[in-house]
């Protein structure tokens, strides 16, 4: 397993080099922005622990850059300060997990297992069925490799099916999680809505993915 710490604090990078090595982790250890994310586009990293405050390129432009590289390596970033913006920032942009400094060792490495155990497309939260595949941190959707563009209410209506594949979604169920509002008006808006994604996701293929339960719903699958 390799691992790559940006961290420009000489001291914090030495001393988590040290404690990852100690743990046959192979690390690689950068200062800078801008040097980290060359080497994190190289793609061959298990995991990136990442600083914020980072001179050249702020970490969580190093984030975002990795991210809409379609590297979808685990990140752990460490913040300086509490401040939640910040945390969600980085969460937001795709981070994996966080640690607030000053932190225990322990807790790093224990976060490192907890990434490592997940590997990289469950910890980026990709979801996938068939050949359908959804990055909930890009909003990406391609469909055989190729990309479909989804309008916001269409690509609501697909991560909740995504969410829940094999699983028959009542026009309710689909109501409350994708509008929010009252299922007796919108019944019609629900059928008009699958039928758009349909046409997206469908329309032209072998495999059908989304299903009609008669007198009940939708269901998302790969059979049938
Ligand atoms: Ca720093």
């Amino acid at each position: 397993m390799r691992i790559l710490v940006v961290e420009d604090e000489a001291k914090v990078a030495s001393f988590i080099k040290r404690a990852l090595e100690e743990e046959n982790y192979a690390v690689d250890a950068c200062a800078d922005g801008v040097r980290g994310l060359e080497l994190a586009l190289t793609g061959t990293y298990d995991i990136i622990v990442l600083d914020l405050m980072l001179p050249a390129l702020p970490g969580i432009e190093v984030l975002k850059r990795l991210r809409a590289g379609k590297i979808l390596t685990p990140v752990l970033i460490l913040t300086a300060q509490s401040q939640l913006t910040q945390k969600i920032e980085g969460l937001d942009a795709g981070a994996d997990d966080y640690l607030t400094k000053p932190f225990a060792i322990e807790e790093l490495l224990a976060r490192v297992r907890v990434l490592l155990r997940r590997g990289p497309g469950e910890a980026a939260g990709i979801l996938q069925i068939d050949d359908l595949v959804l990055n909930p941190a890009t909003r990406d959707v391609t469909r055989g490799g190729q990309r479909i563009d989804l309008t916001a209410k269409e690509y609501a209506l697909l991560e909740y099916f995504m969410r829940n594949p094999g699983r028959v979604l009542t026009r309710p169920m689909i109501s409350e999680h994708v509008w929010n509002l009252d299922f007796d008006t919108f019944t019609n808006v629900i059928d008009v809505y699958v039928n758009y994604l349909r046409n997206k996701i469908d329309r032209g293929r072998d495999r059908k993915l989304i299903h009609t339960v008669r007198g009940s719903g939708y269901i998302l699958k790969s059979e049938g």
